[in-house]
Parts: C-alpha cells; sequence; structure tokens
C-alpha cells in the first residue's frame, strides 16, 4: 500500500506543489542560462535542462512537462539553429520527461532501462511510443557529440531505481537529475525503487567524481558549485543520521516529527518537500532496511 501511495505521490504531487494544475503552465517562462562551454541550463517549471549545443546539433538532458515543450523548444532555437539529435532522461519522473513525445519525434531518447520500463506501464496518461527511450542501458554509455565526451553513468537505486547523472568531461559540467535538489530536502520515490541510504551513498559518489571547479546542474534548485552539493551532502548525512539514532531508540514516525530537526535546516523545508515529509520518506525508507 506504501509502494502505491508513493507513486500516486510522485505522479500527482510534485506538479500539484509547484503550483501547476494540468493546463496551467501558460504564465511559465524558460529561463536560459549559461553553464561553462557549449553547456547551458534552461529553467521553467520542473526538473532543470541541460543543454549542449554547438557544431553537431543539440542535445538535452530531461524534457519537463509536455505543455511546455513549445517553449523550450522556442529557448533552444534562441541559442541556436541545430538539430535536435538527443534526448538524455536522468530518471523516469514526468516533471523530467513530460516533453519526450515532443522532442522523441525530433531526436533519439536514451534512458535507463528502468525509465523505459516505468514509463510503458505508466497509464493516465500513457506515454506514446515516441516518449518511451529508444536507446536503454544499465551500465551506462558514451556520447561523443559537439567535441564533449559525455558520459551517462548509472547509479544504484537512490531517487529512483532508473537514475543517470550526465557528466559533460570538457566543460567540466554535471547534470544531477534529483539527486541534487540544491537548497531544498529531496523527493525520493520509494514507491520507484529508491532509498534513502542509497540515495546518500549517490551523492557522495558524484562527490568525488566532480573536479573542484565543476559547475552542477541540480534537479531543482539553481546552477551550483562542488560547494553547494557538499552542503546538500553535509545536510543529507546530518538529517538522516538523526532519524537513524531515533530509529534504533525505537521511537515512532509521530515521534521523530514532533521532535523536528535542528533551527539550521529549516530553511531546507521551504521547498515542495517540508520538513515533515523529508522525516516520513527517511523514517519510512530506513525503518524498511
Ligand atoms: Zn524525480
Amino acid at each position: 500500500m506504501r509502494l502505491i501511495r508513493q507513486t500516486a505521490f510522485a505522479l500527482t504531487f510534485l506538479p500539484a506543489c509547484l503550483g501547476l494544475a494540468q493546463g496551467n503552465f501558460d504564465n511559465v517562462t524558460i529561463k536560459t542560462t549559461p553553464v561553462a562551454g557549449d553547456v547551458h541550463m534552461l529553467e521553467g517549471a520542473g526538473g532543470n535542462i541541460g543543454v549542449c549545443i554547438g557544431s553537431d546539433g543539440v542535445l538535452i538532458v530531461d524534457t519537463q512537462f509536455a505543455p511546455l515543450a513549445p517553449k523550450i523548444e522556442a529557448a533552444l532555437k534562441r541559442l541556436g539553429d541545430g538539430k535536435l539529435h538527443y534526448v538524455l532522461n536522468t530518471h523516469w519522473h514526468g516533471d523530467h520527461t513530460g516533453g519526450n513525445e515532443f522532442f522523441g519525434k525530433q531526436g533519439t531518447v536514451i534512458a535507463h532501462d528502468n525509465v523505459r520500463r516505468r514509463l510503458t506501464e505508466k497509464t493516465n496518461p500513457a506515454v506514446a511510443p515516441e516518449g518511451l527511450p529508444d536507446i536503454t542501458h544499465d551500465q551506462g554509455l558514451t556520447l561523443h557529440f559537439n567535441g564533449e565526451t559525455i558520459r551517462v553513468v548509472s547509479l544504484p537505486p537512490g531517487h529512483t531505481d532508473g537514475d543517470c547523472y550526465v557528466y559533460f568531461t570538457k566543460s567540466k559540467v554535471l547534470h544531477l537529475g534529483d539527486q541534487f535538489f540544491n537548497g531544498k530536502f529531496p523527493f525520493i520515490d520509494l514507491g520507484s525503487g529508491g532509498e534513502v541510504a542509497g540515495y546518500v551513498r549517490n551523492v557522495e559518489t558524484a562527490l568525488k567524481l566532480a573536479p573542484p571547479d565543476a559547475k552542477i546542474i541540480p534537479g531543482h534548485g539553481p546552477l551550483a558549485t562542488v560547494d553547494d552539493l557538499r552542503r546538500f551532502r553535509d545536510m543529507l548525512v546530518e538529517t538522516t543520521g538523526i532519524v537513524r539514532k531515533a530509529i534504533e531508540a525505537g521511537k515512532t514516525l509521530d515521534q521523530v516529527k514532533e521532535a523536528g530537526l535542528p533551527e539550521k535546516w529549516k530553511d531546507w523545508g521551504t521547498g515542495f518537500i517540508n520538513t515533515s515529509r523529508w522525516l516520513e520518506i527517511t523514517y519510512n525508507s530506513l525503518k524498511a532496511k
């Protein structure tokens, strides 16, 4: 039952919490930020999009919500007139794959095996064939495009059981998808095979990989530095440690929520995952182990 609830949360709660009822995207504008080299970041509603644009054409990482696709396409055209060749998905959630059907008619969609599986199983609305990944993998792969060596790295279960990060080695830009919510508590989708301990380990892995001057595109929140990612890791380690100790002491979820978290983490609960929800996700995941 919990699994069903968690998945329902992923499908419906995220857009709702972003203030986006279906079809209510009229006032969303797409903001473009140069990141480094040929890599840019697009922010609209939903997961941040990474763009690599150059002499070979265009590659994008994630596609936000379906109704935003024409605005995203217009923003891409303002960056250059190259053809869209590749669409990479960091994971299956609708705020990262909603535009797949639109962009999948132009380019090849590449994602983890479990992204295709979950999108295939999705109903209400179902995903049309163009929106499903054409190339899937479970061990990662490398693209050579626009003079970049682009590494798509498959992660063990964390945010979901099908997350990848994308590293542009020449520009030193890392797109972490929802393995990174910059400055906010993250959503971890326990109903899609996600788990809190694995999530923290994946952030540690990313920190080991990133050179000190790397630029980091988070799934949600502003463009980040390695220091921002380190702060996120510190928050995860400390707050999940508090919950782990409470479980070991036999506390109930209600008692953990009642006790709350130290004041210094208060601002982290102002996104779409508040402190109470973060404690609940952490408690349920650690307790299930
Ligand atoms: Zn997500």
